[in-house]
């Protein structure tokens, strides 16, 4: 602020003895003095006051540059440790010293970690050696990829590792990233198409050595005895059958299992579908001495392809028959489960399945008496189609059984909504 001299007090060389035209002038100069010392000071306000308004705005464009900055920083942070989160690989980034900087959450979950490693070597926070050796032989290979690992703190698990050294600009810098790879399902895959290569094979060969032995028994002179040829005969026509059961379900199988099985479904009386199995298996059960009782309403209709279902009920009253006590009961039942669905149960009162074994006996080849079931004519293959054709109509398979009081194999099949009468 300027101050302002006040006229009032004029200096006093200034008063008596000067003339009316200087004082006029000293007067007019005063004024004009103050005028332009006014003016000066309203300038340098107006200068002062913008240059502060200036610095404000520069502050304040500074202040939401870096705003806009920070938030497109943390912004794409969140982007990277999203994708980084989603990957399905697990990532494991190490320092140059082999200390842990970053992991992913895949990583977390294949190795079931519970609690933060950072900082901590692989030997303190996993103990597994084979990655440690891996790790070591990096800095000369600069890459290490496919390295199966089976961590023995993962039992059953198999992981690919793909590992990668990352250079630094200055020394003690860098460091390593390894990327993780669950094989596990596909191992379990491979070795389950592998284990029923090997089943398929054994059961192709079994009943194809016993026709190749008989033949040449046959052809050394067995077969001039019309009595030996007869009987001989009869055990190649058994086995030459069990040749032709296991093909047609092999190929069911697979049919079904590519899901190229077509499904003819349409709204059935499943009494209709009941009675033709009875009647194709009365004779197996008459050479049992067995009796197969049905207590299906005629009303009660599903909707489903009649052929599968009908190969379902075959199944499950065959083995009934084949493995069920001689001279006993087979009883077939149905009942709607009030949730849209029509409950069906094949019963026998034989010796039963025993607790550890009712879990696998829908698996292929799976037999609880191996000599028993080849003897009856089985595949081994019988309830594994059951469960895919039950499957393919959104129904669900399961056996009760009490050691010694028989089995009872039930599914569910969609009904067709009409209440039985
Ligand atoms: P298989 O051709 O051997 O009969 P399945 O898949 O139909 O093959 O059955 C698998 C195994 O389950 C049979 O070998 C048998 O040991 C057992 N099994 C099936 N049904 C019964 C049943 N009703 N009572 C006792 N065991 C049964």
């Amino acid at each position: 602020m300027v101050a302002i001299p006040v006229i009032a007090g004029l200096p006093k060389h200034i008063g008596a003895g000067t003339t009316t035209a200087s004082r006029i002038m000293w007067i007019g100069l005063t004024i004009l003095s103050l005028v332009g010392l006014a003016w000066l000071n309203r300038w340098w306000r107006r200068r002062w006051q913008g240059a502060v308004g200036e610095t404000r705005r520069w502050r304040e464009l500074n202040e939401r540059l870096a705003g806009a900055h920070e938030r497109d920083r943390l912004a794409s942070g969140r982007r990277q440790s999203a994708l980084f989160d989603s990957m399905v690989e697990g990532v494991l980034v190490l320092d140059a010293q082999g200390r842990v900087q970053l992991v992913n959450a895949s990583f977390r979950r294949m190795f079931k970690l519970t609690n933060d490693i950072t900082g901590r070597t692989i030997m303190e926070a996993f103990r597994l050696r084979e990655l440690q050796e891996l790790l070591e032989q990096l800095p000369a290979r600069g890459r290490v990829t496919d390295f199966e690992l089976q961590p023995n703190t993962l039992r059953g698990q198999t992981l690919q590792v793909n590992a990668v050294s990352l250079a630094g600009h200055e020394e003690g810098e860098g460091g390593s990233m390894l990327v993780f790879h669950d094989l596990t399902h596909i191992k379990q895959l491979e070795n389950s198409r592998k284990e029923f290569v090997a089943n398929v094979s054994h059961e192709l060969r079994t009943p194809l050595s016993m026709i190749k032995g008989y033949l040449e028994t046959l052809l050394d002179g067995a077969k001039d005895d019309p009595e030996v040829a007869d009987r001989f005969l009869k055990i190649i026509e058994k086995h030459a059958d069990r040749l032709t059961f296991l093909i047609e379900d092999l190929l069911n199988i697979s049919n079904l299992e590519s899901g190229q099985a077509g499904m003819n479904v349409q709204a059935v009386a499943l009494s209709e579908i009941c009675d033709r199995v009875i009647e194709d298996l009365r004779q197996l059960a008459e050479k049992r001495e067995m009796q197969i009782t049905s207590g299906i309403a005629v009303g009660l209709r599903v909707e489903v392809d009649p052929s599968r279902v009908q190969q379902v009920l075959f199944n499950l009253v065959d083995n009934a028959i084949k493995y069920g006590r001689k001279g006993g009961q087979v009883a077939i039942s149905a009942s709607l489960d009030g949730e849209g669905f029509a409950k069906v149960c094949v019963r026998d009162d034989g010796p039963g399945i025993p607790p550890d074994a009712r879990e696998h006996v829908f698996e292929r080849f799976y037999r609880l008496d191996k000599a028993r079931s080849r003897e009856q004519g089985g595949t081994g293959l019988g309830l594994a189609i059951v469960k895919h054709i039950v499957q393919a109509h959104s129904g669900e398979v399961w056996v009760e059984s009490e050691l010694g009081k028989g089995a009872a194999f039930c599914f569910t099949v969609p009904a067709a909504g009409a209440a039985p009468v």
